[in-house]
C-alpha cells in the first residue's frame, strides 16, 4: 500500500519506520522544514555545541520508544543510572534509588526533610494511594491530584519531597490542574510494567543530542528502505471517499493520494484536519479539553563547575514548578575539567515563560546559587532560553476518556500522537506506543485489503 504519515515527530517517525519496515511504500510529510517535532536539537554556533530543546528523561517501562530506537539503531545512546539526587537549598543532597533499600525507605516515609509522625503519616497515605490507584474510586477524575492527596492525608512535607514532583513529572501539570487520574492511571502503568519486566522503574537519559538519537538515525532508515520525506507539506486535511481514506490535501490545494493515512500532528493542530471523518466532533473535543502545559529550558554554558553530585537533580524548593537540573559532562561524557554545560528545565512554568531570556537566565542563576555552593561566584559564559509554552498538555478532572483511540471510523486511517490513547500520558513513550497502535490498525487494514 501506500501509506501516508503526517507529521515527523516521534509519532510520525516510528509510524513511518514501522510501516516501511513491513513492506509499505510510505510517504512522510511534515510541516516544517526538519523532522523531531518536540525531541529536537538546537545547534549554537556561539559555543560550538548542540544542545536540546529540552531535557528529556526516559522510564524503564518505555517499551515501544526502545523498540524505536531498536529499528533506527540508536539503542545503545540511552544510559539506565539507577539513581537520581534530590539537593535542598544549601546543598545538602540525597541519592535516590528506585529500588532495593532505599526504596523500601521511601516506601516507609523516610523522604528528605519528612520528620517525626509525618513520616507515619506519609507511610499511611502512601499506601492508600496506591491502594486507591490499583482500585480506583469512581470520584477520582472529579478531583484534582492536590485534593486526592488531601483526601489520602498526605503530608506537605511529603508532597514537597516527592508527591507534587512526582504529579508534575507524570502528568506534565501542576497537581492543583491536574485530574487525580491521571497520576494513580500511570503508577498502575509502572506497577504493570514492572511486574512484566520484573524490575522497578527506573530514570534514564541519552548518551547524544536529540536529533542523533531520533532524528538522523531514522532519515538514514528512510533513505534505506526508500520512505519519501517532504518538508514544509502542510496538510489541510485528510480525504475520505465512502468511508475510506482516499489521501490528503495540502494548504496550497495539492492532493496527495493513498491507500492509508496515519495522522500524527499534535492535539493543537488538528482541528479541520479531519472534517470529513464520521465523530469528528468527538476527536475535536480533546482539544479544548487537553490544555497546553509550557516548559522553559535553559542550557548555561558557565565558567566553573557547579559540583553536581549526580547526572540529574531534582531542587526540593516548593515552589509548586518541577526545577531540574542536568550535568551534560556526565551525560554526554564531555571533559569535565574543560566544558561546564547545565541545562536546567522548569515544568509547568506559566509564571517564567513571560519573561525575558535575561531574566529567566537570572532567575535560573539565582536558582542554581542557591542550591549550590559552587555556583555562588560562577560566570555565564553563554545562555540559551528555550520556551517550549506547548510543550505537553494537562488533563483536568472530568476529561477521562477524551482522548480517542487510534482506529477511526475511516477504514485505512488511524490516528497517532501522544494526545492519542494510550498507557501514558503526554510522553515520548505515549507518542512511540499510539504509533505502535495505528500501524497495528493499517497493517490489519492492510490484510484485510488482500
Ligand atoms: C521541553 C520538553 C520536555 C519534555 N520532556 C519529556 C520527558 O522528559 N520525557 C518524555 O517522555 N516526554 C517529554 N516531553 C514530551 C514529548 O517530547 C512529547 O510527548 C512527544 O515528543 C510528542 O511526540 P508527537 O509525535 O506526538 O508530537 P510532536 O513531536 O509535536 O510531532 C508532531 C509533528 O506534526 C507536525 N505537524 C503539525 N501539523 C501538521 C500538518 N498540518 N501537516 C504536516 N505536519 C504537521 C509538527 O510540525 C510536528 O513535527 C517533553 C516535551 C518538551 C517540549
Amino acid at each position: 500500500m501506500h501509506c501516508v504519515v503526517v507529521g515527523g515527530g516521534l509519532a510520525g517517525l516510528a509510524s513511518a519506520v514501522w510501516l516501511a519496515e513491513a513492506g509499505h511504500r510510505v510517504t512522510l510529510l511534515e510541516r516544517r522544514g526538519s523532522l523531531g517535532g518536540r525531541t529536537i536539537s538546537m545547534p549554537l554556533a556561539a559555543v560550538d555545541d548542540v544542545p536540546d530543546n529540552g531535557q528529556h528523561v526516559f522510564a524503564s517501562g518505555y517499551t515501544d520508544l526502545m523498540r524505536y530506537l531498536e529499528s533506527v539503531g540508536t539503542r545503545e545512546h540511552v544510559c539506565f543510572p539507577g539513581h537520581m539526587t534530590f539537593r535542598m537549598p544549601g546543598g545538602a543532597t540525597r541519592r535516590s534509588a528506585f529500588a532495593g533499600i532505599p526504596g523500601l525507605r521511601a516506601a516507609f516515609g523516610d523522604l528528605p526533610g519528612v520528620t517525626g509522625r509525618d513520616r507515619w503519616r506519609t507511610a499511611r497515605a502512601q499506601a492508600r494511594l496506591i491502594r486507591q490507584a490499583l482500585r480506583q474510586p469512581t470520584w477520582l477524575d472529579d478531583v484534582t491530584a492536590d485534593e486526592w492527596f488531601r483526601r489520602i492525608g498526605m503530608p506537605q512535607t511529603a508532597r514537597d519531597a516527592l508527591w507534587d514532583g512526582i504529579v508534575i513529572g507524570l502528568t506534565g501539570d501542576k497537581p492543583t490542574i491536574s485530574s487525580a487520574k491521571v497520576p494513580a492511571d500511570l503508577l498502575v502503568t509502572g506497577i504493570r510494567r514492572a511486574r512484566a519486566s520484573r524490575a522497578p522503574i527506573s530514570i534514564g537519559y541519552p548518551t547524544v543530542d536529540l536529533d542523533t538519537l531520533f532524528v538522523d538515525s531514522a532519515q538514514k532508515t528512510f533513505a534505506e528502505s526508500g520512505v519519501d520525506v517532504r518538508y514544509r507539506a502542510v496538510v489541510g486535511s485528510v480525504a475520505v471517499v465512502d468511508g475510506t481514506v482516499a489521501g490528503v490535501t495540502l494548504k496550497d490545494g495539492e492532493r496527495i493520494t493513498a491507500d492509508a493515512v496515519v495522522c500524527a500532528v499534535p492535539v493543537w493542530n488538528v482541528k479541520g484536519l479531519l472534517d470529513q471523518v464520521p465523530g469528528h466532533e468527538r476527536i475535536y473535543e480533546a482539544v479544548d479539553a487537553l490544555t497546553p502545559v509550557p516548559i522553559v529550558s535553559v542550557n548555561l554554558y558557565l565558567d566553573r563547575s557547579i559540583g553536581m553530585a549526580d547526572w540529574g537533580e531534582v531542587l526540593l524548593g516548593g515552589e509548586g514548578v518541577l526545577e531540574q537540573v542536568w550535568d551534560r559532562q556526565r551525560m554526554h561524557g564531555r571533559d569535565a575539567s574543560r566544558t561546564h554545560f547545565y541545562s536546567t528545565t522548569v515544568s509547568a512554568s506559566y509564571d517564567l515563560i513571560g519573561k525575558s531570556n535575561t531574566e529567566i537566565t537570572d532567575v535560573q542563576m539565582d536558582m542554581l546559587r542557591r542550591f549550590y555552593p559552587d555556583a555562588r561566584d560562577a560566570r555565564v559564559v553563554h545562555s540559551h532560553v528555550v520556551r517550549m509554552p506547548r510543550s505537553t498538555f494537562a488533563q483536568r478532572p472530568g476529561t477521562a476518556g477524551i482522548r480517542p483511540e487510534q482506529r477511526t471510523a475511516v477504514k485505512g486511517l488511524a490516528l497517532a500522537g501522544d494526545w492519542t490513547r494510550t498507557d501514558w500520558t503526554t510522553t515520548m513513550e505515549g507518542a512511540c506506543q499510539s504509533a505502535a497502535r495505528a500501524v497495528d490498525v493499517i497493517l490489519e487494514y492492510a490484510g484485510a485489503r488482500t
